[in-house]
């Protein structure tokens, strides 16, 4: 239970509520949080999760990594490294996300990602914007 929570799981555990209602996803936080139809469980479990998130990108030191794609600083690598070993890059400039999880004890890859389209893609431009 108090085990720390990485951003990986957040964002799961963000994505598998936004799941349960329709465009969940594309909901900004102001229908989470005030005007939609959630239940108040979930609202309260959407708030938690996304402070925590918002937290923990915070952590992250920007400029950790270069974007590969636009080449800008203004981009956070996050190192996977419990059940899953990868890292997760995101640039809040051109948004270009990279995904690469591998299974701890197999190796085996669980997912390699290079796009703009990713569920977590925009996640860290909206924290730097929310920030002003
Ligand atoms: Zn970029």
């Amino acid at each position: 239970m108090s085990k720390r929570l990485s951003v990986a799981e957040i964002r799961e555990r963000i994505a598998d509520l936004e799941s349960r209602y329709h465009n969940g996803h594309k909901q900004g936080s102001e229908w989470w949080q005030l005007y939609g139809d959630v239940h108040p469980t979930d609202r309260m479990l959407w708030g938690r999760y996304t402070k925590l998130l918002n937290v923990r990108l915070q952590e992250q030191k920007p400029g950790n990594t270069k974007c590969t794609n636009c080449g800008s600083d203004n981009a956070i690598s996050e190192t996977l490294s419990d059940s899953e070993t990868g890292h997760i890059d995101e640039c809040a400039d051109c948004n270009y996300t990279v995904v690469y999880r591998e299974d701890a004890d197999t190796g085996r890859v669980i997912e390699d990602y290079q796009g703009f389209t990713h569920e977590y893609s925009g996640q860290y431009k909206a924290l730097k914007e929310s920030q002003f």
